[in-house]
């Protein structure tokens, strides 16, 4: 009688066929001699295979569970797949695998890419940065700008041969595009499969590439790139463009382009949302007694750049200043600021004034205000209320609101 397989495995009889396949994996992967070397754990592995060989061939199995010995059995318990193939062109070592592999292709009977690769791929996807004026995010764009790409050459128009030649069949793989190696492991057999190195697994070399692309099939180029900005961009965003990136090797399909977006900050507006908000300097003597200004819009650089199709924008808006404005009033202008990229209209324009109190006074001036202030019993400030708090505290909101 041979020795106990269910012992050997760590198993129960009644053990599942996964639990079988379990438990020898983790047990192979300790005593494996790639990773313990030494005759002990050689054995062992030799004993844990043949165990896992006969287990996890259910007729085999059952010829062992009755009391028979199925290494007697002979021909007919062969096992498809990976530990098929005995006896027959084998390779020593196991040199260049990885060992984790080894393992996995005891189960799967199979390692790497299977017959040959097409020589057609598809192309890369690239992204192109652009950088954006406030205004042209705002109310959209077109954008040309030049990329490195790549082109299906027209000379042989992707398949890489030289005109009037054709590629031939590897004579290393006969157009496998693969190397299949036999390895013994234990009693086990596998077979393993690597890209051919002749052809780089295409199966097909070119013996008379095209001279120019070189057999890739496309060329290298720099062309120019249309990019229509839509209305309303913000910063960040990103305009997908596909089959506009570069042409694949062998001439495959070209990949997408990703634009994106960087809008450049504005020395004058500040965009919140699809609002814009702009900070409007008014003298002290105007924030008192009410008046008009006229504000920039941001149309006005777009008609400033020569765009055509603002050419009637308004450049200006005015804008009343009631009297007694204080520093930090807010005026909303609806429909002024950026449109929306989805329904219909624009932000508001928020107004903000910022009252400038003078700095240099003619004595003139000087002698004005003090008449005013005597006038209004200002020359000299009490802060009522006791605590600052409530007064210079909404002063501070206020400063904070611009
Ligand atoms: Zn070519
Ligand atoms: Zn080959």
């Amino acid at each position: 009688m041979s020795m106990d397989y269910y012992a050997v495995l760590g198993v129960e009889r009644s053990a599942s066929a996964e639990e079988i396949k379990k438990a020898y994996r983790r047990m192979a992967m300790k005593v494996h001699p790639d990773v313990a070397p030494g005759p002990e754990a050689a054995e062992k592995f030799k004993q844990i295979s043949e165990a896992y060989e006969i287990l996890s061939n259910p007729d085999k199995r059952a010829l062992y569970d009755r009391g028979g010995d199925p290494r007697m059995a002979g021909a007919g318990f062969g096992r498809g797949g990976g530990f098929g193939g005995f006896g027959g062109g084998f390779t020593g070592g196991t040199a260049g695998f990885d060992f984790g592999d080894l393992i996995d292709a005891m189960f799967t009977g199979q390692t790497g890419p299977r017959g040959p690769r097409s020589r057609v791929r598809r192309g890369q996807d690239s992204a192109v940065p652009m950088t954006l004026d406030l205004a042209e995010a705002a109310f959209g764009t077109t954008v040309e700008t030049t990329i490195d790409t790549a082109v299906r050459c027209a000379t042989c128009e992707g398949q890489g041969t030289q005109p009037g030649t054709r590629p031939e069949r590897c004579n290393t793989c006969r157009g496998a595009g693969e190397i299949t190696q036999m390895q013994r492991i234990g009693i086990a057999g596998i077979r393993t499969s690597q890209p051919c190195p002749n052809c780089r697994g295409f199966g097909v070399t070119i013996p008379h590439p095209c001279v120019e692309c070189d057999g890739e099939g496309r060329v290298r180029q720099t062309e120019t790139l249309q990019v229509k900005i839509p209305a309303g961009l913000e910063d960040g965003v990103m305009i997908h463009l596909p089959g506009r990136g570069e042409v694949g090797p062998g001439g495959g399909e070209p990949g997408d382009i990703y634009v994106k977006i960087a809008v450049r900050p504005h020395a004058d507006f500040r965009r919140d949302g699809n609002n814009l908000e702009l900070v409007v300097p008014i003298p002290m003597t105007a924030a008192a007694l009410g008046t008009r200004v006229d504000v920039p819009t941001l149309e006005a650089d777009l008609v400033a750049s020569g765009r055509e199709d603002f050419a009637d924008a308004e450049t200006t808006v005015e804008v009343e200043v009631p009297p007694g404005t204080q520093s930090g009033t807010r005026i909303a202008l609806p429909n002024r600021g950026i449109p929306r990229r989805r329904g219909r209209g624009r932000g508001e324009l928020g107004v903000t004034f910022l009252v400038q109190t003078p700095t240099r006074l003619t004595k003139e001036q000087r002698e004005l205000l003090e008449q005013l202030a005597a006038e209004r019993d200002e020359t000299r400030v009490e802060v009522r209320g006791g605590a600052g708090r409530g007064m210079f505290g909404r002063w501070k909101d206020r400063l904070a609101g611009q």
